[in-house]
């Protein structure tokens, strides 16, 4: 009996999609580089094997989220860059120096965190600066900036290789936040005067158009095949299929309910198919009554609620002989992709492909794994 047998779950990831995901996104943007975000282990999809294909297609700078996501990567980057978007934390300096990481300075906390540290070494240190140029999470505000371009000694012992800005609204094209977010990057950069390297966009903000591409490029999102256009043909190539396995089919008939709560009834002779995958797998308990999955080319909906293990499915409509125990059901695929089934569960695709669960067996097709 092979891992395929016993799986309940197959989460298969096609590498080579990525990688042409990532070449799309390149030319795109001509004149900027690509860098690769893979922080939240490549958007659940395993930021290794990820990260180790996007540098065999060329790929020379990575964003993770944490220190330890940046350590772990190192090892498959060869001497690629690892920008780690939280920044530094006191104390962690050892850890940038000796794995080669390069932190984004988000506030000027931050900013004479790692002064100190390069004061500490008698030494210059790479670091990427963020500002805030409207999304009022992270990043240094405008009076910070103000700060750093009317003084430079803030910046004593910095080199900085990157300035970026994150954009808020640039899913909605026609966001006014869009315009003045590029404005204020522009005005915030003009006024540092940083021969640096400047950063706006993510996927999203790709298609916006040139004026936002600036020297380098930060996709995530859609380099995983998820939408970066919503409401408009996905460009992207799938990059996920995920499928789980029928424990049972039953024949059930009003007046009949399925699963906790009673929350489907029956109106009319039909069957039900049971699938091992649950809330535990990031199969949303949201989804319950309002999810679909395909078998044999059939939309089937969910019925019932999505418990932690199982999902029940009306599989009425599929011809009798495609539903059986160990035949399975396909819930993120070319048909129902992870930005529909996100739709059904009342959340973004990001959201589910971050919670793929820990027990599917995982299959990566092609690429440089
Ligand atoms: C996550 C992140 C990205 C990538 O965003 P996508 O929408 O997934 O392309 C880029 N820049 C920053 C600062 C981020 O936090």
């Amino acid at each position: 009996m092979t891992a395929h047998d016993r799986a309940t779950g197959i989460l298969s990831v096609d590498l080579d999609a990525i990688a042409a995901n990532w070449r799309f996104l390149a030319a795109s943007a001509p004149g900027a580089e690509a860098a690769g975000v893979v922080k939240a282990d490549g958007y659940g999809l395993g930021a290794i094997p990820v990260a180790k294909t996007l540098a065999a297609a060329g790929c020379k700078t990575f964003f993770v989220a944490t220190i330890d996501e940046g350590m772990a990567l190192r090892p498959h980057v060869g001497g690629a860059r690892i920008f780690i978007l939280g920044g530094p934390l006191p104390g962690t300096g050892a850890d940038f120096a000796e794995h080669g990481l390069v932190p984004v300075l988000n506030s000027p906390d931050q900013v004479g965190l790692w002064a100190g540290f390069a004061h500490a070494q008698s030494r210059s240190l790479p670091a990427a600066l963020h500002l805030d140029t409207g999304m009022n999470r992270l990043g240094l505000d405008a009076p910070a900036v103000s700060l750093l371009a009317g003084d430079s000694r803030h910046l004593d012992g910095i080199d900085t290789v990157l300035v970026i800005s994150h954009m808020a609204c640039a899913d909605e094209p026609d966001h006014a936040k869009n315009t003045d977010q590029l404005a204020a990057f522009r005005a915030m950069t003009g006024a540092l005067m940083i021969p640096a390297p400047r950063s706006l966009a993510a996927s999203s903000t790709i298609f916006l158009g040139g004026d936002y591409h600036f020297d380098l490029i930060r996709p995530g999102a859609a380099l995983y095949g998820l939408n970066p256009i919503p409401g408009q043909p996905n460009p992207m190539r799938p990059v996920v299929r995920l499928s789980g396995r029928i424990l049972q089919v039953r024949d059930v008939d009003t007046p009949q309910t399925v699963g906790y709560g009673a929350t489907h009834r029956f109106a009319a002779k039909g069957r039900v198919a049971t699938v091992a995958v649950g809330y535990a797998d990031g199969l949303f308990r949201s989804l319950g009554n309002r999810g679909f999955g395909v078998i044999g080319g059939v939309k089937v909906p969910v019925v019932g609620r999505v418990s932690m293990d199982l999902t029940t499915f009306d599989v009425s409509a599929v011809p009798a002989d495609a539903v059986h125990p160990g035949a399975m059901i396909e819930l993120i695929g070319p048909d129902h992709d992870a930005d529909q089934l996100a739709q059904e569960a009342g959340t973004i695709g990001y959201e589910v492909l971050t919670a793929l669960g820990r027990r599917y067996l995982r299959d990566y097709v092609g690429g440089a794994a």
